[in-house]
């Protein structure tokens, strides 16, 4: 049923759920939200492992997607699931369902976003088809940050207002390691609130004050998740590209130079992996700044 997604493990505790940026494959027929921005670019789940508990950030694109990762998980003798929500997207909260019987966790406009739209996002018609329905809602909020304790691992839930106001990372402290969610993503952000860009620079700066030594996308190469993820440079790339567009809308830099312009350094020394999928989230950036 779902011929493409892969299981990594990136980590000792940490599986990927990885499935996308498979060349000719459509999830379902027509114009679709699974397919046209998320599987297309390809987009990964993450489950935090120890023993019998276990965290779920994001349950994916569909209801078949989060019955593979809970099917997975409790294959391995996991008893206990927490499920995490990195934001309230689609793309991000399709499985829930698939959970109804666990604590799922987020941030409080999480909830507010997800209890605002869900009628549109029960009839299919907030950004198009499929419908999520029932559209399960988070049954605990928190505002700043959270620590909860997965077998012994400690995860800290933390909010930042990066592509998204309601963005919940995770962050590892003994491991280091940064789960970003849609905050990062390879090779470049997804512009989803243009009015917000100059709030997410600082907020940038504030991911990087982390110091994380792994980071983990929700969006990116799949090798590189598979491999450990990527490098503390996700971060300053991002803020630069970030710049860059709101360069575009001040004037002070070209909407009309090519993406593989704009990031040439960060493509060059390996720190973002071109997909040419990204071109068309770029233009879109690009417009959305600029009113083109
Ligand atoms: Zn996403």
């Amino acid at each position: 049923m779902l011929p493409h997604l892969r299981i990594f493990q990136p980590h000792p505790n940490v599986l990927a759920f990885y499935d996308g940026r498979v060349p000719g494959y459509r999830f379902a027929a027509g114009d679709n939200w699974v397919d046209d921005g998320a599987l297309s670019l390809g987009i990964a789940s993450y489950a935090i492992v120890d023993g019998e508990d276990a965290l779920v950030y994001d349950t994916h694109v569909s209801v078949a997607h989060a019955q593979a990762i809970r099917a997975a998980l409790e294959a391995r003798g996991v008893r206990r699931i927490t499920v995490v929500l990195s934001h309230w997207h689609l793309d991000h909260i399709a499985g829930n369902a698939v959970f109804a019987d666990c604590e799922i966790v987020s941030c409080a406009r999480t909830a507010v976003h997800m209890r605002d739209n869900r009628a549109a996002i029960e009839a299919g018609t907030y950004d198009g088809p499929p419908a999520i329905a029932p559209l399960v809602l988070p049954t605990r909020t928190f505002e700043d940050h959270l620590t909860l304790k997965i077998g012994t691992i400690a995860v800290e839930l933390r909010h930042y207002d990066i592509h998204s106001d309601d963005g919940v990372v995770l962050w590892l402290p003994a491991s280091r390691l940064l789960l970003a969610g849609d905050t990062l993503e390879d090779t470049v952000t997804y512009v989803a609130e243009p009015a917000n860009l100059t709030r997410h620079v600082p907020e940038l700066e504030r991911l990087a004050a982390l110091n994380p030594q792994r980071i983990l996308p929700n969006h990116g190469c799949p090798e590189r998740i598979a491999s450990g993820g990527y490098g503390p440079g996700l971060i300053p790339a991002t803020a630069r590209y970030v710049r860059a567009l709101i360069g575009m809308a001040s004037g002070t830099q070209s909407p009309a130079t090519p993406l593989r312009g704009l990031i040439a350094a960060d493509l060059k020394d390996g720190t973002l992996i071109y997909y040419p999928d990204y071109e068309a989230v770029h233009a879109r950036n690009v417009a959305s700044v600029t009113g083109l």
